[in-house]
């Protein structure tokens, strides 16, 4: 059966020259689509070999370009790095945006566990995202962690008519309901295999079966039993797996259902 990983940093050098090994070992995992998160990355150093600013989100792109039928990008400013957005940065994003391998703006959205940029700065950010979409006529891609009511409220102002993806989704179900309401989808990663995820499990259990989507957020949060290890789109069948046991529905169906939400979601080439 299909299973698609709906957000993957495949342009991470933590794959490096294991890149076409991970893809190979995807396919064989019965994987048919991928989505390359491109995002402005901070020329800190700890990526050699990875370009830096918004070249980075380039990158994401042209490998997209490299396997059109496998791979698709998206572009965006993580909150982590709002305080070093720059107008420039903003105008490069668009353009990377319209690029036809971009099928979604983000990730973008709200990061109150780590605020790695002033939260005023972060809304300001977001909030640009989100019309930019809107703009350009593509879904959006959410990060939101410990920040569901402000970016529930920004999305209930903002957001067009495209919709999108909360990714890696780690609320409860009243966060759920709101962006379900929005007409959002909401992505599962392997946070959902995780030990003390009761309260995910118990929202996962309850949203829509074609509003969800399966994905590895990799190389972070490998599903059990590889926690703490190097994360790969292989992997997002255990994930799926979990979603279909916390459901009680054949993996046939979740795996079917996520690949046609994901592909509808994100308008994947077929
Ligand atoms: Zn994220
Ligand atoms: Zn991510």
């Amino acid at each position: 059966m299909p299973l698609i990983d709906s957000h993957a940093h495949l342009d991470f050098a933590d794959y490096g020259d294991d890149l076409p090994a991970t893809l190979g070992r995807a396919r064989e995992a019965g994987l048919v689509h991928v989505v390359v998160v491109g995002q402005w990355r901070e020329p800190d150093g700890r990526r050699p070999g990875s370009r830096v600013g918004m070249d980075a989100a380039r990158d994401a792109v042209e490998l997209a370009r490299s396997d059109r039928s496998f791979l698709s990008a998206t572009a965006g400013m993580h909150p982590h790095d709002a305080a070093r957005a720059t107008g420039a940065d903003l105008r490069e994003l668009e353009a990377i945006c319209r690029e036809p391998e971009c099928v979604a703006v983000g990730e973008c959205g709200l990061d109150y566990h780590y605020d790695r940029s002033p939260r005023e700065v972060q809304r300001e950010l977001f909030a640009a995202q989100v019309r930019l979409a809107k703009a350009l006529r593509k879904p959006l891609v959410v990060h939101t962690r410990e920040a569901d009511l402000d970016t529930a409220s920004i999305l209930e102002r903002e957001l067009g008519q495209d919709g999108g993806v909360i990714h890696c989704f780690t609320g409860d179900w009243a966060a759920a309901q709101r962006y379900l309401a929005l007409g959002l989808h909401i992505s599962l990663s392997g946070v959902l295999t995780f030990k003390a995820a009761d309260a995910l499990r118990d929202a996962a259990a309850r949203i829509p079966l074609d509003r969800l989507l399966v994905e590895t957020d990799c190389p972070y949060l490998a599903p059990v039993p590889h926690r703490g290890k190097r994360n790969e789109p292989a992997y997002v069948r255990l994930t799926a797996e979990r979603l279909a046991e916390v459901r009680g529905l054949p993996l046939a169906r979740v795996e079917l259902a996520t690949t046609e939400n994901a592909r509808r979601a994100l308008r994947l080439p077929a």
